[in-house]
């Protein structure tokens, strides 16, 4: 693991989304992203994607400006 916590869980965000990580690693997950709020910013911008591409393939129309909305929240955090 590396010594950046945040960059450990950068790498561990997207199986963590996938629901693919073992317990311990789940644990470690919601305990870095409710300590930070740069990780837990990026999780619940990441979890939007999603829900966005899934509507998207479902057929569901995504809310006008709402790729942009997500596009202007990151980079605000820039
Ligand atoms: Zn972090």
């Amino acid at each position: 693991m590396s010594a950046d916590p945040c960059r450990g869980a950068e790498s561990l965000l997207q199986p963590y989304l996938d629901r693919v990580l073992t317990e311990a690693e789940v644990a470690r997950i919601d305990g870095h992203l409710q300590e930070c709020s740069y990780c837990s910013d990026r999780y619940v911008f990441e979890r939007s994607l999603r829900t966005a591409v899934k509507s998207c393939c479902s057929e569901e129309p995504v809310p006008d400006g709402f790729v942009e909305r997500l596009r202007r929240r990151c980079s605000d955090q820039a």
